[in-house]
C-alpha cells in the first residue's frame, strides 16, 4: 500500500530532507511541535510497530541509531525525545511507521 510518506520517499511530493540512507529518510515535520521536530521514516512501507517482523530487526535498530546520529548534529549538545504513535486509536495519522525526533526546549512529561 502506498501512502504520503511513500510519495515523499519517491520524491513525488516535496519535503525538507535532513538525511537519507539506503533504509531510512529523515525529514522535517511539516507541523512542528518542538523547535526541532524530525520524522525518522523507513523506506519500506510498514504500517506500524505491530507489523514489524523478525526480518525488520536491523531496520528497527537503524531507526534508533539514526536518532543518536541526529543528536550529534544538534547545535547544543542536548537531549531529545522519541515518540511513536502506533495505531489510529492513539493518534497515528499517517499509516507508515515513523518515529518523531523532538528536541530543543521541551517540557518534561510524566509517563
Ligand atoms: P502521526 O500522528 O501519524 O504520528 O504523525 C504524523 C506526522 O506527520 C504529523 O506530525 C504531521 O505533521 C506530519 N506530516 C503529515 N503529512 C506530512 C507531509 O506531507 N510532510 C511532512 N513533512 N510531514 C507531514
Ligand atoms: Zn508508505
Amino acid at each position: 500500500m502506498k501512502c504520503i510518506f511513500c510519495d515523499i520517499i519517491e520524491k513525488k511530493i516535496p519535503a525538507t530532507f535532513i538525511k537519507e540512507t539506503d533504509d531510512l529518510i529523515v525529514i522535517k515535520d511539516v507541523n512542528p511541535k518542538a523547535p526541532i521536530h524530525y520524522l525518522i521514516i523507513p523506506k519500506k512501507h510498514i504500517e506500524m510497530v505491530q507489523d514489524l517482523t523478525h526480518e525488520d530487526q536491523l531496520l528497527a535498530g537503524s531507526m534508533l541509531l539514526m536518532a543518536k546520529r541526529l543528536q550529534q548534529e544538534l547545535p547544543a549538545n542536548g537531549g531529545f525525545r522519541l515518540h511513536i504513535n502506533s495505531g489510529k486509536d492513539v493518534g497515528q495519522l499517517v499509516p507508515h511507521l515513523h518515529m518523531h525526533f523532538l528536541a530543543g526546549a521541551l517540557k518534561a512529561i510524566d509517563l
